[in-house]
């Protein structure tokens, strides 16, 4: 077995490296006291884009947010069809085990998963050949249509309101499982739609009366 590190886990370890020295030994107090358990306040689900990783985003610490990444940062609605519903099961965790009080649904500029699920390119493939996406994205037919409606499939306007309309589902389908819409009416819990892009690097809020969003000051 060929044990020597790739160029790509070497430079990963190298950065495990800087961590170790810079982030973890200096507050290993902190460190053992996250031995015991875990108590993040705010859940946030985002795309599994390389350039969105909500930690780094919002400069949290290890414990601190609870993390679900998937394509285009979707939330399917609360489905007791066989599968094996890993957002559903995070979800569940995060309100009904370590009770966060606030979700953030966090979509993306350039979103790969919004821009298939526009322009429908995947449609019809087999699973491992793009299939799984195409099904996974069918989250987005609903909202879609409202999008080509406005702007067609193609170009930028078309695909920015495609993955601002993306985080919206997300934030409808959340509030289909009883748990959620239950502690959101009792406010013990908050949903948010937000959006960040790399390329400007600002974060926007979604105001859900106006349907807006803004950027935060
Ligand atoms: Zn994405």
């Amino acid at each position: 077995m060929n044990t020597k590190p790739s160029l790509e886990l070497a430079s990963l370890i190298e950065g495990y490296r800087r961590f170790r020295a810079n982030g973890w030994n200096p507050r290993r107090e902190r460190w053992a006291a996250l031995r015991e358990g875990q108590e993040p306040r705010v859940m946030v689900i985002a795309c599994s884009d390389s350039r969105v990783d909500p930690a780094q985003i919002f400069d949290v610490d290890p414990g601190q947010i609870f993390v679900v990444r998937n394509v285009a940062a979707m939330v399917p609605p609360f489905e007791t069809s066989p599968g094996h519903h890993g957002v559903s099961a995070a979800l569940e965790f995060a309100v009904q085990v370590l009770r966060v009080r606030e979700i953030v649904v966090m979509g993306h500029g350039m979103c790969g998963g919004c821009k298939a699920a526009l322009t429908q390119e995947l449609a019809g493939t087999e699973p491992g050949k793009g299939g799984f996406i195409a099904d996974w994205i069918e989250l987005l037919d609903g909202a879609r249509e409202e999008v080509v409606h406005k702007h067609g499939t193609e170009g930028r306007e078309a695909e920015k309101a495609m993955e601002l309309a993306g985080v919206k589902v997300s934030l409808a389908n959340l509030r289909t499982f009883p748990c959620v819409s239950e502690l959101e009416s009792r406010g013990k819990l908050t949903l948010r739609g937000a959006f960040f892009a790399i390329s400007d690097g600002l974060l926007h809020v979604l105001d859900e009366e106006s349907g807006e969003f803004s950027p935060v000051e």
